[in-house]
């Protein structure tokens, strides 16, 4: 079991030192933690990590090694400071920041190329799933991607994300499969993940984890969601 929290646009590098020293004293035995940091706290996240079973993780990544992009950090980059790897592909990345299923492609392939261990999101939008277009937008999404040890999917129902809407267990399965069945990877779930759902969420055959986004920022819930994990 995997649970990885993503911090989106908070905590700064005073918070996430005040959030690692904590994180660094729980006993998390049993269950894969990573914490996405933004991109100016990765640093004293990794320092105050060192030596714990904790990774940390990115948020996006460019494809290139180096060049005129402004605004963008790559692989190379982050492996000199000592990231383990990166999520790509957010939803919110593909709705506010012109993200397509073609970057999504060539930024996996460099981050996996250059040693990164990648989360990879997918999902769709109420309205995708209204139409019954689920199994064609994810079929269409995960396209670009090959299976590969270093890489993990998570399966993000946008109507789900920061929404306090959660999949029920059989949606989230019933993804996951479908998931499963184009990419043989594992699939974390994703959406409005909390302490008091995630037990049930974590049960189903083909969750094998969580992408947490609000309830990551938090000590106590983080802590909650892993030990439910360490539990399933
Ligand atoms: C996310 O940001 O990946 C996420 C799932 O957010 P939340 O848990 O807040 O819905």
């Amino acid at each position: 079991m995997l649970i990885a929290g993503n911090w989106k646009m908070f905590k700064g590098p005073a918070e996430t030192a005040e959030f690692c020293l904590g994180l660094r004293d729980e006993d998390l035995e049993g269950v894969d933690v990573v914490v996405c940091p933004p991109f100016v706290s990765l640093a004293v996240a990794v320092q105050l990590l060192a030596g714990t079973e904790i990774a940390v993780a990115a948020q996006s990544v460019h494809w290139e090694d180096e060049g005129a992009y402004t605004g963008e950090i790559s692989a190379r980059m982050l492996r000199e400071l000592g990231v383990y790897g990166t999520i790509v592909g957010h939803s919110e990345r593909r709705q506010y920041f012109g993200e397509t299923d073609e970057t999504v492609g060539k930024r996996v392939h460099a981050a996996l190329e250059a040693g990164l261990f990648v989360i990879a999101c997918v999902g769709e939008t109420e309205h995708e799933r209204e139409d019954n277009r689920t199994e064609d937008v994810l079929r269409r999404q995960l396209s670009v991607l090959e299976p590969d040890d270093n890489l993990v999917l998570a399966y993000e129902p946008v109507w789900a994300i920061g929404t306090g809407k959660t999949a029920t267990p059989e949606i989230a399965q019933e993804a996951h499969a479908f998931v499963k069945s184009q990419v043989e990877v594992p699939v974390l779930y994703g959406g409005s993940v909390k302490p008091d759902n995630a037990a049930e969420l974590l049960a189903q055959a083909d969750v094998d984890g969580a992408l947490v986004g609000g309830a990551s920022l938090e000590l106590d819930s983080f802590t909650a969601i892993c030990r439910a994990a360490i539990r399933s």
